[in-house]
């Protein structure tokens, strides 16, 4: 097997020196190394994300990208930014459908992984690559997208005593990585709302999420533009772990072999909505993706491409269903904008007249 043994040795020679670490820190290195070993996107990896099943899906966004720019008065030196592209689809679909609108931003490509920078390399050869938002430019309207981006990024977990929060951390057990409460309690009370919440009980937080977004809220309120995020998630503050790790399409215990499986966890849109607000963004929705793509019109796109290839009318129906439907990616994925308080109102966050 190919699989990287080496994140479950970095954790277990990092456990082994310093004790137990804290989830996020597990997650953080698990993923790193996961993501920079393959390609894990597709039927033949662990998961498939949307823009891989269609080219609507992509199509749509640039489409919604370039209906923004229009009704903004079409600002010239802008910049299209992706974050964690996966393998440069949705911003090929994207951008193509941008450019028939005369839409032709700068690209920019947020991402970590040198197997999937290549991979967007072979499509994309214009772009630019950063390591991370810090070195984004500084000049003129961003144009940022993450689809299944959020949802990669270390979360932490506390645990409630009845007397005070504990964190959850990741030891060692018999070499297996087990998760364990810390032994003192790191806060007394998190906040109004959890003061009285069962003993056992688990909340959850992504202080990367809430850094990252806080940044790039900043920089859009300065420079003007949007960002549009897709996950799946929840838009209420919840309790409990939301925590999973994927291999092959199935789900594994997420202290099994880190390093080789997808380390995910839902999305708090309610905390990332919040911090696009404190930074003076408008925010909209989240709503629900499949209600998001039909207000864009997926319908009629997905009727359009069956027309003109009616040999794979099939294959587009059952990718539209895949993408819209309540039972499949239509309810749990979520699409959240936040834009710039003078630019303007984005589509598809209305619905429910036609
Ligand atoms: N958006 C793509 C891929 C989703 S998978 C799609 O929809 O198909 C998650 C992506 O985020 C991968 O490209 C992964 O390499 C990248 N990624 C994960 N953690 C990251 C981090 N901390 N910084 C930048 N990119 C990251």
């Amino acid at each position: 097997m190919p699989d990287s043994p080496s994140a479950a040795h970095i954790l277990a020679e990092k456990i082994d020196r310093d004790g137990p670490i804290s989830l996020s820190e597990y997650m953080g290195i698990a993923n790193a190394a996961y993501y920079a070993a393959k390609d894990p996107i597709g039927e033949d990896g662990d998961f498939v994300t949307a823009p891989e099943i269609s080219q609507m899906f992509g199509e749509l966004i640039g489409i919604w990208l370039s209906d923004l720019w229009m009704r903004k008065g079409r600002p010239g030196h802008i910049h299209y930014v992706e974050l964690g592209p996966g393998r440069g689809t949705l911003a090929a679909d994207a951008l193509r459908t941008m450019a028939k609108f005369e839409c032709k931003p700068q690209i920019h490509f947020v991402e970590t992984s040198p197997v999937l920078k290549e991979k967007q390399a072979a499509l994309h050869s214009s772009a630019a690559w950063h390591k991370s938002i810090d070195s984004l430019p500084d000049d003129g309207p961003l144009l940022i997208v993450a689809n299944e981006f959020f949802d990669a990024l270390p979360v932490e977990q506390f645990v409630s005593t009845g007397d005070g929060w504990l964190r959850q951390m990741v030891d060692r057990e018999r070499n297996k990585f087990i998760a364990v409460p810390s032994t003192q309690v790191i806060e007394k009370q998190m906040s109004k709302s959890t003061a009285g919440l069962p003993v056992g009980t688990i909340l959850e937080s992504s202080p990367a999420s809430v850094q990252i977004l806080g940044e790039l809220s900043h920089r859009i309120a300065q420079q003007g533009g949007a960002i549009l995020i897709i996950d799946y998630g929840y838009d209420q503050p919840g309790t409990g772990s939301t925590l999973q790790a994927v291999k092959n399409h199935l789900p594994i215990s997420p202290f099994d072999s880190p390093g080789t499986s997808d380390l995910t966890a839902h999305v708090d849109f309610h905390s990332l909505a919040n911090i696009a607000k404190t930074r003076l963004l408008s925010v909209h929705g989240p709503v629900e993706q499949g209600q998001w793509l039909k207000a864009l019109g997926i319908d009629q796109r997905a009727g359009k491409l069956a027309e003109n290839s009616p040999g794979k009318a099939e294959d587009i129906r059952a990718a539209h269903r895949r993408l819209t439907h309540v039972d499949e990616m239509g309810r749990l994925f979520r699409v959240m904008a936040a834009t710039s308080m003078d630019w303007p109102e984005p589509e598809g966050f209305v619905y429910g007249e036609s």
